[in-house]
């Protein structure tokens, strides 16, 4: 579905992403794992198209190549944006707009689609993860798991191929994790393409069809995840994931 190739970003003179390529297939459930600063949330941000890259080629579903290297780039993340939807750790859920608001907001204002149609959809995704009945609440009545489940579900509406999780629990009380988590995992099963940033090593072997291990704003090490969390060919990668285990 997505393939990038040689993602360059910096701030000023910090290079954050030092040519990052990455490989992701329809259904394919790929998982960004590393230290703190080493670049997983700059990727997802270049991959959403919230963060313009500064060299690397993108290219989705053979519909669309974005050469970041060249002037259109700028124009051409919108197509990457339209094509994927992104969870965010602190939720970024509006706080003046109700839930059903919330989740109607980008397919009726973003994507013009009609809105009995996106109320109706919003309503049922929101059953689905266990949130009926909660339509007309605002996020503060709601605790940090229903604030990211309705996060997640803002993400579904827009009817994206590619969903991007970034540290999807790590905002929330330890009681609340596993709620969202056996979300993600249900999408999982139904086939959703995703890439989740995550230091839920359990969780990422559970479900991850590959995982990367990022530092320094390199890949150190990606596979399988038997391999990469249990078995890891890196010295970098077995200290980072003996500490979290
Ligand atoms: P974390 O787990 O802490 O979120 P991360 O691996 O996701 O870490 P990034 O958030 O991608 O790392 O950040 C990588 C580096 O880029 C950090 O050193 C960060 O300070 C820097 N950085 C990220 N965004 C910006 C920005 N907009 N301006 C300047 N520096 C930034």
């Amino acid at each position: 579905l997505l393939t990038v190739r040689g993602l360059r970003k910096s701030f000023g003179d910090h290079e954050v992403l030092k040519s990052i390529d990455l490989d992701v297939r329809r259904g394919e459930v790929v998982t960004l794992i590393g230290p703190s600063g080493s670049g997983k949330t700059t990727v997802l941000r270049c991959l959403n198209g919230l963060e313009v890259p500064d060299a690397g080629v993108a290219e989705f579903a053979g519909q669309l190549t974005v050469d970041f290297s060249t002037p259109m780039a700028k124009k051409q993340v919108y197509g990457l944006r339209d094509r994927s939807a992104m969870v965010f750790q602190h939720y970024n859920l509006f706080p003046h707009k109700t839930v059903l608001e919330n989740v109607i907001e980008g397919p009726v204002q973003v994507q013009k689609r009609p809105k009995a149609e996106a109320v109706q959809e919003a309503r049922d995704l929101l059953a689905r993860v266990g949130l009926a009945g909660k339509e007309n609440s605002y996020p503060f009545e709601l605790s940090g798991g229903q604030q990211q489940r309705v996060g997640i579900v803002r993400a579904l509406a827009l009817r994206p191929q590619l969903l991007l999780f970034d540290e999807p629990t790590s905002a929330l009380d330890p009681e609340l994790v596993g709620e969202v988590l056996a979300v993600i995992k249900e999408l999982a099963e139904e086939g959703w393409t995703m890439v989740v940033v995550t230091h839920e090593l359990a969780f990422a072997r559970q479900v991850a069809d590959e995982v990367i291990f990022m530092d320094g704003g390199v890949v150190v090490e990606r596979g399988h995840p038997d391999t990469v969390l249990r078995n890891p060919r890196e010295e970098r990668t077995r200290q980072f994931v003996d500490r979290l285990l």
